[in-house]
């Protein structure tokens, strides 16, 4: 690019998948749509009520920290951070200041300066002209994940924010579901270690990339026409395709955090780190290791399994039954089934694996019979679809809508006999030169055959029987 050397640290928030909130007993449930319906007093903020932390919540930011390689910090508390604004009637949100729950840890080479336990604030909506505030997000748990400026592009943070997505929901900690703003991402954009501006509003992981490149570019613009850039929040405007000034440093904020008196220090060994570090799952990072040691995948098909933790359990199973069944081959039929077909079934019909009628034995019975050449890739995809709708075993929908590769010679040499006879235009043709009109001969056998014939044997007879006339 230039002599501008971009800096970049992001501040990521992602709403943690508990049964209740943080510190009340108010339903956790970020798809209820009826507004006000999961709250409490203590959630509504009303005064002299008393907070009551949520076991699960704190283990999930622990099992974070853990997979991120962080370190777990002993004596732990909640602060106070104090401002005003209609989406949080305490005036304060209980969060953590200088004692997080974790800190350090690195992700793709990016380090992590810390990551802590707070509560999400209400939901204000604008409609015809007056703001309504829905509190069934006020005091949901989330987590805030800092890192340091380790960021020299647009790229590098999309890429990270992907890796943490699936890392939270292979620790089934949060659905972080960005367009739902289960996930969210502030980015703190400079150069050249200059003024830094605070980049907010990004709904996705491409307008994560596309706000910061628009936001770096700007930047240089402003250097390089000799002015300097100003300290303030932006946001991304996505239809207008650019940052926006959202707020200036003037109005910035003093929250004066102090510790929460309604909530004692604790020391998180209660909640015993070791044995939650063995109860970690496998992590993405570690099963796109094992997936192309253990299968012959290249990268970017282990990648489309690993980013789809129900695809990768299905093709795990799959793969183990076909390989109790044959001792090679049959792979690659089971993965492209699996990925594009079987998929293309499911997505059609809105079906998740939940619900899915084929078993991954079921997929591998059907890719041995694919690689032992008893069935045609066209007559496998419609097995598939029987299978997808029926459930029932590729054998059984082969014995009982007679479809199968035929091996009866007389067979099919009957139908060559009743084919050349019926179309003497084309055998014509044929003697006259026209080799095209073979494939039309065999064309008119597999059809009367309902595709049950391997089409180099029916060439085979038809030449045959021509050079015989
Ligand atoms: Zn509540």
């Amino acid at each position: 690019m230039s002599d501008y050397q971009p800096t970049i640290g992001l501040e990521i928030h992602a709403q943690l998948r508990t049964r209740t909130k943080m510190f009340c007993d108010s339903v956790n449930d970020s798809d209820e749509r009826h507004p006000n319906t999961n709250v409490c007093p203590v959630c509504l903020g009303h005064p002299g009520t008393l907070p009551v932390p949520n076991r699960a919540a704190i283990e999930n930011v622990i099992r974070v920290g853990l997979a991120l390689g962080g370190r777990i910090n002993g004596a732990v508390k909640f602060d106070r951070k104090n401002y005003f604004y209609p989406d949080l009637p305490k005036a304060y949100q209980i969060s953590q200041y200088d004692r997080p729950l974790v800190e350090g840890g690195t992700l793709q080479g990016v380090r992590i300066r810390r990551v802590h336990l707070e509560e999400d604030t209400a939901d204000l909506r604008h409609e015809g002209g007056v703001s309504l505030v829905d509190f069934n997000r006020s005091g949901v748990p989330l987590m805030e994940l800092v890192t340091e400026p380790d960021f020299r592009d647009a790229d590098a943070v999309a890429a990270f924010a992907r890796e943490l997505q699936l890392i939270l929901r292979y620790l089934g900690v949060s659905a972080a579901d960005m367009e739902k703003g289960q996930m969210r991402i502030e980015a703190n954009v400079s150069l050249n270690m200059g003024t830094k501006v605070e980049l907010k509003n990004i709904n996705s992981f491409r307008a994560v990339r596309d706000a910061i490149e628009y936001e770096l570019r700007r930047q240089e613009d402003v250097i390089a026409g000799g002015g300097a850039v100003s300290q303030e929040t932006r946001g991304w405007d996505e239809a207008k395709r650019k940052t926006v000034t959202q707020r200036s440093k003037e109005e910035a904020h003093d929250y004066r955090y102090f510790p929460d008196p309604d909530l004692p220090p604790f020391d998180t060994a209660i909640f015993d780190p070791e044995t939650l570090r063995y109860s970690l799952p496998e992590l993405p990072a570690a099963r796109r290791e094992r997936f192309v040691r253990e299968y012959s995948l290249d990268a970017q098909q282990t990648e489309a399994l690993v980013a789809d933790p129900d695809l990768a359990k299905f093709y795990e199973e799959a793969i183990s039954e076909l390989r109790s069944r044959l001792s090679a081959g049959g792979e690659a039929a089971l993965y492209n089934y699996l990925t594009s077909d079987l998929r293309g079934l499911m997505n059609q019909a809105a079906v998740s694996f939940a619900d899915l009628k084929i078993s991954p034995e079921g997929l591998a019975h059907l890719a041995v019979l694919i690689e032992l050449k008893k069935v045609t890739s066209r007559q496998a995809k419609d097995i598939l679809a029987a299978m997808f709708r029926t459930g029932a075993d590729p054998e059984e929908i082969v014995k009982s809508e007679g479809i199968g590769i035929s091996e009866n010679t007389d067979e099919i040499q009957a139908v060559v006999a009743a084919v050349v006879a019926g179309e003497k235009a084309a055998v014509d043709d044929y003697r006259k030169g026209k080799t095209a009109s073979l494939q039309f001969l065999i064309g008119k056998g597999m059809a009367k055959l309902k595709g049950r014939a391997r089409p180099e044997m029916l060439k085979d007879l038809f030449e045959r029987m021509l050079r015989e006339e």
